[in-house]
């Protein structure tokens, strides 16, 4: 059983947040902290607190939330490319333990990342 995090709350709308996308598996608001003009966050329903947790059974949702960050690019205009980041435990830089994928996109963005 996966622990309730912030990312919970706010699938159950119990904490506000700025929804840019929402389907049956998974929902889209926009980063609290904008690291770029656009920053979204996508994130499953079914909680999977990070991605070195995935099993087999999660191919399915892995491949839908990478795709619907494509739509969720397309439909914020970032036609001259954005990034899609997954920060993976504690060396990875993750501090909300629900897989999340970052888009970011609306400026150049530098490599490597820090
Ligand atoms: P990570 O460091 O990869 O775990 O990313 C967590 C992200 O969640 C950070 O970019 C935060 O700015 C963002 N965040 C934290 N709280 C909220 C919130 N209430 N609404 C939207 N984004 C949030």
């Amino acid at each position: 059983m996966s622990e309730d995090t912030l990312f919970s709350k706010i699938i159950r709308r119990e904490i506000p947040a700025d929804i840019v996308y929402e389907d049956e598996l998974c929902l889209a608001f926009r980063d609290i902290t904008p690291q770029a003009p656009t920053h979204i966050l996508v994130i499953p329903k079914q909680p999977i607190p990070k991605l070195a947790d995935a099993q087999p059974e999660d191919k399915m949702i892995l491949g839908h939330l990478l795709f619907t960050v494509s739509e969720i690019a397309r439909q914020e205009n970032l036609d001259n490319g954005y990034r899609v980041v997954i920060n993976t435990g504690e060396e990875g830089g993750q501090t909300v333990f629900h897989l999340h994928l970052h888009l970011l996109g609306g400026r150049a963005l530098g490599w490597p990342p820090g």
